[in-house]
């Protein structure tokens, strides 16, 4: 056992870096596991004459559900493992020794993903054989490097690697602190340029009290939404508050859609805006929490839950994707218990899933069970191909659930504020 308290300074650092170097081990470790794991599920697989495009499938969920990490990353986790293992043995040592980190070690896999086995290979040796070659490089010279020898080796990969990164243009948004949000636009490279030399010709030909910075970010609101950024308008957003909170009796944060919780006071404020502008259109829509757990367990009344309220709710009760570790929006509203094996239309066999993870679901060895329990409060257990289960509960609504069950309707409901442009 390190002697916390006894050690010296210099021991201290020296215990941080060996903790390093074991984390870099472990990641190497991991590799190696995933790496056997996916031979041979392939294997078994092609011996019961699942054809190859369709083998491994579902497999990057079950490494992510085991490594507590989103689905995506879980298929980066994936093809990172394979590509080292197989292909990429100076990496791979490199990595196991401590000289790479696993963040670096996937760089130079994702530099190299464009080129064939033998160029792969070529890459590895040049880039890790000699591993005092990489002392002090960090991410932006190690994805430099890696993208040279890329590129010297085959060109034509590069080229057409880029016309691929092409198609994977988008645009998505996170939570920022203080009620604040980052909206991400991936664009090929000349039009981000563009569209950002753009908003600093607006931001050098506007002379007002906002900082260049503010001009920037209001002429991108404007040219987007073709509305005013001074007027505080919420373009059609959906919000879940308590009813406590809306009038200003209780604290508890407000839940937007697709953004997550933001503040009691900003919530009311947004509300009060929508409501004051002639523009805006704000409705409300009353939803139902168990008095003891807080669960959300209907919406307006139980007898109108159909199929288009039913995703409704439970877009409401799960917020997002309800695997565990993924936060992706919901884009289906999936039988836990699949139709066809007598899954019922229901909100507790319902289940909020992305796109990714319904897929995953689907593939054989998956099984997903669904139970809510005497205090409403709906839990999914995932059950993966190796027998390992995993459980995801449905959030909490917004706000203290009531004790008192008399006047159910008005005291345990809560307000659900929609804004749409009128
Ligand atoms: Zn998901």
């Amino acid at each position: 056992m390190f002697d916390l308290t006894g050690a010296g300074e210099a021991e201290l650092i020296d215990e941080i870096a060996r903790l390093e170097r074991t984390k870099s081990a472990a990641a190497a470790g991991q590799a190696r596991l995933t790496a056997v794991l996916a031979d041979k599920r392939r294997h078994a697989e092609a011996a019961a004459g699942v054809p190859r495009a369709k083998q491994c499938r579902g497999l990057a969920g079950e490494v992510a559900l085991a490594r507590h990490d989103s689905p995506t990353r879980g298929g980066r986790h994936l093809g990172f493992a394979t590509a080292l293992v197989f292909e990429m043995p100076h990496t791979l040592a490199a990595l196991e020794c401590g000289a790479l980190s696993e963040w670096r070690a996937t760089l130079i896999v994702r530099e190299s993903a464009c080129l064939s086995v033998e160029d792969r290979r070529a890459l590895d040796a040049e880039m890790c054989a000699d591993i005092s070659a990489l002392d002090g490089l960090g991410d932006k010279r190690i994805t430099a490097r890696a993208k040279e020898i890329a590129y010297r080796l085959d060109p034509q990969a590069v080229v057409e690697r880029a016309a691929k990164a092409e198609s994977e243009r988008t645009v998505t948004i996170r939570p920022a602190p203080d009620a604040m949000a980052y909206l991400s636009v991936l664009l090929p490279m000349a039009k981000g340029v563009g569209v950002y030399a753009a908003l600093r010709r607006a931001a050098d030909t506007t002379f007002d009290e906002r900082s260049r910075g503010q001009v920037m970010a209001d002429t991108a609101y404007e040219r987007i939404t073709g509305r005013p950024a001074q007027v505080a308008d919420p373009v059609a957003v959906e919000m879940m508050i308590s009813d406590e909170t809306l009038l200003g009796g209780d604290d508890t944060p407000a839940v937007i859609a697709g953004y997550g919780p933001i503040p009691a006071a900003v919530a009311r404020r947004l509300i009060d805006n929508a409501v004051r502008d002639q523009r805006s259109r704000a409705t409300l829509r009353r939803l139902y929490r168990h008095p003891k757990s807080g669960a959300l367990v209907a919406m307006e009344s139980r007898a109108r839950i159909f199929p288009k309220a039913l995703a409704k709710f439970i877009d409401l009760r799960d917020q997002s994707c309800r695997t565990p570790y993924c936060d992706a929006p919901i884009r289906h509203h999936d039988h836990a218990q699949p139709h066809h094996r007598g899954g019922t239309t229901s909100a507790v066999n319902g289940l909020g899933e992305c796109e990714h993870c319904n897929y995953t679901k689907e593939t054989p060895g998956w099984q997903v069970n669904t139970t809510t329990d005497e205090t409403g409060v709906h839990s999914a257990e995932f059950t993966t191909p190796t027998q390992h289960r995993y459980r995801s509960t449905a959030p909490p609504t917004p706000g203290q659930p009531t004790i008192e069950i008399t006047e159910l309707e008005v005291r345990i409901g809560i307000a659900l504020a929609q804004y749409d442009a009128a």
